[in-house]
């Protein structure tokens, strides 16, 4: 009989990727994925220590687990990623009824241990982070692909040591992976019907580096050429090495999507510096000056941290300052917290939680508009959308009868979400748009959406000569 797992993800896309090669690397022992905790034989929580708020939902999430354990004592209960890295043994002192505590390099070796756990009852910590990342690869069950997009990791880890960052500590130093496997895991993604790719790393420009592998530029190129795939993006990028290859690149590889990540932290050179970001606010803007000068119709989003200790007025008036100029399609923005092993924990002044409060309200009031003005401004266009099912209201509202209202969900090039409907006034429409890339009609703006309705298939539509030139 199958045994399940439920695996709870907290965090980035890296632990999303992480928990999907978990969950595949347990096949061979026979377990299967269950949405309910309750029924589950193993449950998994792939934490995330990057703001103070993550690892206290893993904490109440753990927490919860123990009245499961009490009822059911051949229940396994493991924690990995990134808290597990950093507080190691500490867990199973804390937490009693925790079995295993693996790290963010001990994906490869978890089946074993789940299987030594299951024999002997015995606890185990597994923090070592001298693994190489292929050896990770070749003990994972191929992955499936069950949907139109997929992250792929190029690289783990980080070297940049931001002064704000717990990546470097518990992720380790930057490692890439070999392009012909990267290559290898796209083509067979594709065969399985993945149609994009979101390459993923914590700086994903630096790639191959210190390895001496290809540039990162030379592996989009070689993705580029991959028959069946239809468009790539990746995350992230640290400005400081965004080359002029890679701006050019956005401008000549047509699978390349119209969008970039960009980071910014803050608009005050003095913060910045504070933050060891090693760039200025007027290199950043050269920078995106010289890609919209390749790329016209990309769409740029990023990362702000309001409260920075020692952030004062002037500086937080430079970060709005710089979001009015970028004009940036959205934005996510966080409150600065202490984290241990950083170095600004020790900053001082702290900047007390209601300002950070109140700074954090009017990046999002700021950005809203600008993200409304952008979002109304797409009204009247047409627009290609990679189409990856039906859309979530729909999902919900007809889980019975899910493929009677033809209401579809997918994104545009730049990123933007677009919901769209096929009805009959359309040319005939196949059974299923999943995968296709289709000619969508914006007829309304909603602030984290489009509206649309489907106008031809990208096959029959005479505008769209590839994905991103049609994109603005
Ligand atoms: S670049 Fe900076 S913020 Fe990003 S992962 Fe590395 S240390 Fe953290």
């Amino acid at each position: 009989m199958s045994k399940r797992v439920y695996i709870n993800t907290i965090g980035c896309q890296m632990n999303v990727y992480d928990s999907e090669r978990i969950v595949n690397s347990l096949i061979p022992l026979g377990y299967e994925t269950t949405p309910s905790v309750e029924s589950a034989d193993l449950i998994i929580t792939n934490t995330c220590t990057i703001r103070e708020k993550a690892e206290q939902k893993a904490f109440s999430f753990l927490g919860r687990l123990a009245k499961l354990k009490r009822k059911n004592k051949d229940l396994i209960i493991a924690v990995g990623g990134c808290v597990a890295q950093q507080q190691g043994q500490t867990i199973l002192k804390r937490m009693s009824h925790v079995d295993l505590v693996f790290g963010t390099r001990a994906l490869g070796r978890l089946p074993l241990a789940i299987e030594k756990i299951a024999k002997q009852r015995c606890r185990i910590v597994d923090v070592d982070m001298s693994s190489s990342l292929e050896d990770e690869a070749l003990q994972s069950h191929v992955l499936k692909a069950d949907t139109v997009s997929k992250f792929v990791t190029i690289m783990r880890g980080c070297d940049n040591f931001c002064a704000y960052c717990v990546v470097p500590h518990v992720r380790g130093r930057e490692i890439s992976r070999d392009p012909a496997l990267i290559i290898k895991e796209i083509e067979q993604l594709v065969n399985e019907g993945v149609r994009e790719v979101t390459l993923l790393g914590q700086n994903v420009n630096s790639y191959g580096k210190k390895e001496g592998l290809c540039t990162f530029v030379e592996l989009l190129s070689r993705i580029n050429t991959i028959e069946g795939l239809s468009r790539i993006r990746f995350t992230t990028s640290h400005p400081k090495d965004l080359s002029g290859e890679l701006i050019n690149a956005f401008g000549s590889l047509e699978k390349l999507c119209n969008h970039l990540h960009l980071p910014i932290q803050s608009g005050s050179n003095r913060i910045l510096k504070r933050m060891n970001r090693k760039y200025t606010r007027e290199a950043y803007l050269t920078k995106v000056a010289e890609l919209r000068v390749a790329c016209p119709e990309i769409s740029i989003t990023t990362d702000i941290i309001v409260g920075f200790p020692g952030e004062t007025l002037a500086d937080f008036e430079d970060t709005l300052s710089l979001i009015r100029q970028m004009r940036y399609d959205s934005l996510f923005v966080f409150n600065y917290s202490d984290r241990p092993l950083v170095p600004s924990r020790k900053f001082t002044p702290k900047v007390p939680e209601k300002d950070k409060n109140t700074r954090l309200q009017q990046v999002l009031d700021v950005q809203k508009t600008i993200t409304e003005e952008i979002h109304a401004a797409r009204v009247g266009q047409t627009m290609p959308v990679l189409v990856e099912g039906h859309s979530k209201r729909q999902k919900m509202e007809y889980s019975e009868r899910i493929d009677t209202p033809l209401q579809w969900s997918g994104r545009t090039t730049c990123n933007k979400i677009v919901n769209f409907i096929a009805d009959g006034s359309t040319k005939a429409a196949p059974a299923d748009f999943t995968g296709e890339t289709v000619c969508v009609s914006i007829e309304r703006a909603l602030s984290h959406s489009l509206w649309g309705k489907l106008k031809e298939k990208a096959s029959d539509c005479s505008a769209l000569k590839g994905d991103r030139s049609y994109a603005a």
